[in-house]
Parts: C-alpha cells; structure tokens; sequence
C-alpha cells in the first residue's frame, strides 16, 4: 500500500471528512515521500523524539494525534521546519488526525481511556463537544468510586521519556485529583486531552469529569461547584487512538506477500509491574520488550 492510499483508508474510517478541526490540526497527511509503507508507527505527537525513533526503527508511516501544525510563532514555525527536514530526511511520513481520533467510537482516544478506566461495561452516551462534535463520553447508570476511578487512572503509567524527565518513582501522584464532589461517582465525564468546559459538564449534570489536563481556574472553578476533576495527563490520556489506528493495519497485505510491520515510535503504557494494561493488549515496538521497569 502506497502512503496516499494508507492516509485514504485511515480518512475512510475515522471518518475526518465529517469533523470540522482546529486550524492547526490540519487532519490527513502531513509530511509525504511519496512510496510504498512497509512499517507503521505511532506517536501521540509529531515531535522531534518520535520523529527520530521512527526513523531509527525504519518507520515510514508514522500515525500521529497532534500534528505539525499548530501554532504559527516564529519559534513555532523554526521548530516546524526542522521537524519536516528531519522526517523528510529519514522517510517518515506523517499521518495526522485529532478531533476524529479523540471521538471514534471503537477507536478513539474518549473509549480507550473509559475502556481503561474499567467502565467499558457502563451506560454510555456522547458527551463533551468541540468544535461542533462530542469527541467524549459520558457514563451513568452505576456507582463508581472516585478512590477506584483514580487508582486505574494511576494505572496507566508511561515509560520515562527522557525529555520529560519523568520517573516512574511516584508516579501515581502524577494523577491530578480534584476531589470536591461525590466520593460516590455516579455520572462521569470523560474527554481526553485537555477538555475543561465546565459549563458543558454542569448542563449533563455530572459529578465528575476525567480528562488529561485542565487549567488552574478551571481547578479552582470546580471545587466551588463540587465536581471531581480527575487529570490523568494530557499524553497518557491519548495513547489510545494511535495505537489503534496503527493496529488495525498490523500484518495487512501489501503489494503480493510483504506484510505491514507496526511498532510504536513513540512509547507504551504499562501497569509498572512489567504487564500491558489496556484491555486490547499493546503493539509490542520494536527493538524492546513489552516490558518495563517499574
Ligand atoms: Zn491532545
């Protein structure tokens, strides 16, 4: 399969033509060469690190969730530049999609992370709307307690990525919990990324909201109107849609024989105990085992 048609059939089914982006989003593909994909990786972001390791791993589809083109500064435009150089350089194509990605309901980033969150079984309608669409969902009908929701989210833990200087030591005072609502949850948001719409979470009634991150009035916004705020991390919160996305075409035909190779470029999330914890098992990169340190 030659990159066009893979950012087609990725466009078919998530269905880009029906979301209307951000300007920076720019859904589809990004940076092109031009040939045939033998190798797709994934990456939350079209960073210079996953751009790299792509390149390294002989990645030449690289699925990305936030792309190259937000933000229009002069730094923003230098650092865009380089990234495009460094990709064309190696042979990286780059496939972007957000909104549709945070929003499939099979796919996306919202069902992976309720799915993670152990709510997968739970009554569930669209919830939290950007740019005209819900990308999230929420969840009623049950009881969950917030103590349990925050555990699993604490769950979801990532590799140190040196650039971040994260640890794994601790890591679940990571997980940012505003604990001013019920510690009894009944109807739950769930948006990932960065969602703090407070006026969308107050009109669905719900007592408690999970999302990635939220700003600090936001924080302080929701403890006067008594709802949880479960902050998980922007990233952590978005593995899930690429991982997929890059899944769906592991071991495709291409051409006569040669088979798809799929790896992640960007990292995985494991429980700290060296054991994948998303429900649909992680894409093994390669060049290292599944597991991790803890
Ligand atoms: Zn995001």
């Amino acid at each position: 399969m030659n990159e066009k048609e893979l950012a087609k059939e990725c466009d078919r089914i998530l269905e880009t033509r029906k979301f209307r982006d951000y300007p920076g989003a720019k859904n589809g593909l990004q940076v092109s060469h031009g040939r045939q994909v033998k190798k797709i990786g994934w990456a939350v972001d079209a960073d210079m690190e996953s751009i790299r390791k792509a390149g390294k791993e002989k990645v030449d589809f690289l699925v990305v969730h936030h792309g190259l083109f937000w933000g229009s500064s002069a730094i923003d435009r230098k650092i865009r530049a380089k990234r495009i150089r460094e990709a064309k350089r190696l042979g990286v194509a780059i496939y972007s999609s957000h909104l549709p990605l945070d929003a499939h309901p099979e796919l996306g980033n919202s069902i992976g992370l309720l799915r993670a969150l152990g709510l997968g079984d739970a009554r569930r309608k669209p919830f939290g709307v950007a740019m005209g669409k819900a990308i999230g969902w929420k969840v009623e009908g049950g009881r969950w307690k917030l103590r349990d929701l925050v555990k699993r989210m604490a769950l979801l833990r990532c590799e140190p990525r040196p650039s971040r200087g994260s640890s794994f030591a601790g890591l679940a005072s990571r997980v940012k919990v505003v604990a001013a609502g019920p510690v009894v949850c009944r109807k739950i948001g769930i948006v990932t990324g960065g969602f703090g719409d407070l006026d969308q979470v107050v009109r669905a009634g719900l007592d408690t909201l999970v999302t990635g991150e939220a700003d600090y009035p936001t924080e302080v916004k929701a403890r006067e109107l008594g709802i949880n705020l479960i902050l998980g991390g922007h990233w952590e919160t978005e593995v899930f849609g690429v991982m997929e996305i890059a899944r769906i075409f592991r071991g495709k035909e291409v051409g006569n024989r040669k088979e798809l190779e799929c790896l992640a470029a960007d990292y995985f999330v494991t429980d700290g105990s060296g054991s994948a914890v998303h429900p649909n098992d992680f894409l093994s990169p390669v060049g290292k085992k599944k597991t991790t340190k803890g």
